[in-house]
């Protein structure tokens, strides 16, 4: 069997588009537009070349970006304070803090300064309390497990009443992924580096979300044929071909598990593409209740 491809590019792009229509909307009935600002410390370069997609994604759509790149040996308290000030700037509707941070930060202190109503990381603590509670709904949602659950809605995938695993317990992958798929009434099952036989909990999924970052991990015969397998690892292996002397690889052995599996995301063009399409909704999100249409 060949699974069918969930085509997170094409999915990303529809959904862009739906949030550019929403923009122009806002935009003509109350005169403003969604507001993103992106807060980067230092200069490594994968940092930089996040901001910069997204940065580049917001204009694509009509929201405005508003950067602050700052030096990577800024203080904790002034850093504090650019947060502060983008907190009370009403133009602002969304705040990301580009992590890593370095390490004299304490990225935690941080991330709990950004206002609930701007965190649209959805990484403050009392948006990811919210997300693990019964009857509480967080104001975002992390933008990666957001995009994982869109991709399997989008895709006409069944979550209430399925086995689901979750490989990986990270704060901004695996845990929110987890809960968003409880929310959503699956049967679920979180596994980690301690887990024990890894293979057989992994072969109880109907749906898989593997969220390691361990190259191909995942072999065909860990898979339940027929299962849904999003695969949220981005992992850089050597490939001389390649003219980067790399390539991107998932935590899924893809060319195995697309034999077994019934849908399959890939890796690049998966969930990756999804990542930023739900930081853009976040963002109008925010600013659809500071309108006051949400
Ligand atoms: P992370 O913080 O390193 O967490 C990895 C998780 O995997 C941990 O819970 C860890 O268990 C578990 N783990 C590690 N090795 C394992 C093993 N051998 N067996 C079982 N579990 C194991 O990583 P992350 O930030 O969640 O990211 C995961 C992957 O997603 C990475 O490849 C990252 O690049 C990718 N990612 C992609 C996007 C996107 O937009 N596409 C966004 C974010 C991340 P313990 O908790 O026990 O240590």
């Amino acid at each position: 069997m060949s699974a069918q491809l969930i085509d997170g590019k094409a999915i990303a792009a529809t959904i862009r588009a739906e949030i550019k229509a929403e923009v122009e909307a806002m935009k003509a009935k109350y005169g403003r537009v969604p507001g993103l600002a992106a807060v980067l410390v230092g200069e490594r370069k994968d940092s930089q070349t996040y901001v910069r997609m997204k940065k580049k994604a917001c204009a694509e759509v009509g929201i405005a970006s508003f950067g602050h790149d700052l030096p990577a040996d800024i203080s904790q308290a002034e850093l504090l304070q650019v947060v502060r000030d983008l907190n009370a700037n009403p133009e602002v509707h969304g705040i990301l803090v580009q992590l890593p941070l370095p390490d004299h930060i304490d990225d935690e202190e941080v991330l709990g300064a950004v206002s609930l109503e701007k965190d649209v990381d959805g990484f403050h603590p009392l948006n990811i309390g919210r997300l693990s509670m019964k009857r509480r709904e967080p104001l975002f949602v992390p933008c990666t497990p957001k995009g994982c659950i869109e991709l399997l809605d989008r895709t006409g995938v069944t979550i209430e009443g399925k086995r689901a695993v979750v490989l990986g317990r990270s704060n901004i992958v695996g845990l929110p992924a987890a809960m968003l798929l409880l929310h959503r009434n699956a049967t679920l099952t979180i596994c980690h580096s301690r887990t024990q036989n890894l293979p057989g909990v992994v072969r109880e999924a109907d749906i898989l979300v593997a969220a390691v970052g361990r190259a191909e991990m995942v072999r065909g015969d860990w898979v339940k044929p027929g299962a849904v397998v999003i695969d949220v690892g981005v992992n850089a292996v050597d490939d001389p071909s390649s003219d980067k002397g790399y390539k991107l690889v998932g935590d899924v052995a893809f060319d195995e598990v697309k034999e077994v599996a019934g849908a399959i995301t890939p890796v690049p063009g998966g969930v990756g593409p999804m990542t930023i399409a739900m930081l853009l909704r976040n963002t109008l999100d925010g600013a659809k209740r500071a309108v006051g249409v949400i």
